[in-house]
């Protein structure tokens, strides 16, 4: 089995620094994903797997503070800042805002690599590139799900809601874990959008296979057959 490299999404306008950045991750065995704005950064983070986020708070586009918050809505990895903005309160703002930590710069690289191997001993790494379980399967990397043999189109959202389920096979999962895990936060006795996902997730999966994968507990949550 093949063990992954931990994937980093560097979120920095500016380009030296970038550039710096890159070279030490990836010499420390990382994976590198690069964005300049805070919305291309977003808009990566909604379509493929990164482990840890590291974000200028200093960007063209969005106040990077706003480019956190959209982060924790769509993501539960941790997030690190690196930032010129030294003061208390920026610092408290951003981690009251669900950052993990905070460099300021100009930082030294070693203790930035130390935090960021401290930030990800709280993610599990990814297992396996791909699952398979009956007539299933799941690329992880490249995002593709097969039934049959036949690709199934999953908006970023159900992909979340399916890989969640996958990687917990045979535990049931309640709604609030759901809510929280994909969503980043939870709605008090309010699931309609999550039956909503998980009737069309199971709708295309029936399309091309009689075999109910994902099992309702009701009044409970979901669980992934085993
Ligand atoms: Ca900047």
């Amino acid at each position: 089995m093949n063990q992954t490299n931990r994937t980093i999404l560097l979120i920095e306008d500016d380009e030296i620094l970038q550039r710096f950045l890159t070279l030490a991750l990836k010499t420390n065995g990382y994976d590198v994903l690069q964005a300049k704005e805070g919305a291309i950064g977003l808009a990566i983070l909604a379509n493929q797997h990164a482990d840890l986020i590291l974000l200028d708070l200093g960007l063209p586009d969005m106040d990077g503070i706003d480019v956190l918050k959209e982060i924790k809505t769509i993501s539960t990895q941790p997030v690190i800042i690196i930032s010129a903005r030294g003061r208390e309160v920026d610092k408290v703002s951003a981690l009251d805002m669900g950052a993990n930590d905070y460099v300021t710069k100009p930082f030294n690289i070693g203790e930035v690599l130390a935090r960021i191997r401290v930030a990800l001993r709280s993610v599990p790494a990814l297992p396996d590139i791909l699952f398979e379980y009956q007539q299933l399967k799941i690329d992880f990397e490249k995002r593709l799900v097969l039934v049959n043999d036949q690709e199934v189109h999953l908006t970023p959202i159900e992909f979340k809601l399916l890989e969640l389920m996958v990687r917990h096979q045979g535990k049931v999962l309640t709604h609030h874990f759901i809510q929280e895990h994909v969503w980043g936060y939870h709605t008090v006795d309010d699931y309609q959008s999550l039956r909503v996902f998980m009737a069309s997730i199971r709708k295309k999966i029936n399309q091309l296979s009689d075999e109910s994968y994902i099992l309702t507990e009701v009044g409970v949550g979901y669980r992934f057959k085993e």
